[in-house]
């Protein structure tokens, strides 16, 4: 694997095969969707492909389609498709990505300042 770590260790692999709880919104056979523990927003959602990723540019574009489609099907459950909502992935250092493995977030519920920090 180029970049990080073994699929065996990765958290997010782990919560999306259930072996570490998470507070989640969706699910389908291609992406899971789970409550950032985190949260920055109101509704702080963040959407992953189940095969561990860990880039965009390493999803298939099956992984990707699935991913926005989820999170518009999620901001309209949580109530954010109207007041808007915004979509956010951390690529790499400089964007402070924290977890290797391919994460879409979804914040809402409140004004989102931009520029972003
Ligand atoms: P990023 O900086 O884009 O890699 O974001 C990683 C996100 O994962 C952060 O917002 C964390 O709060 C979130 N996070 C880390 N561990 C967990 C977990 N076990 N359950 C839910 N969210 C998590």
């Amino acid at each position: 694997m180029r970049m990080g770590i073994r699929v065996s260790e990765c958290i997010f692999c782990k919560i999306a095969g259930g072996q570490i709880k998470s507070d989640k919104v969706f699910e389908d056979k291609t992406v899971f969707a789970f409550r950032d523990v985190n949260p920055q927003a109101p509704q702080h959602v963040l959407i992953i492909p189940k095969r561990h990723v860990n880039s965009a540019a390493e999803a298939t574009k099956d992984e990707l389609a699935a991913i926005f489609s989820a999170a518009s099907n999620i901001a309209d459950d949580l109530k954010i498709k109207d007041s808007g909502f915004r979509m956010v992935i951390n690529q790499g250092p400089d964007a402070g990505q924290a977890v290797p493995h391919l994460h879409l977030h979804v914040l809402g519920g409140r004004p989102l300042h931009w520029p972003p920090g």
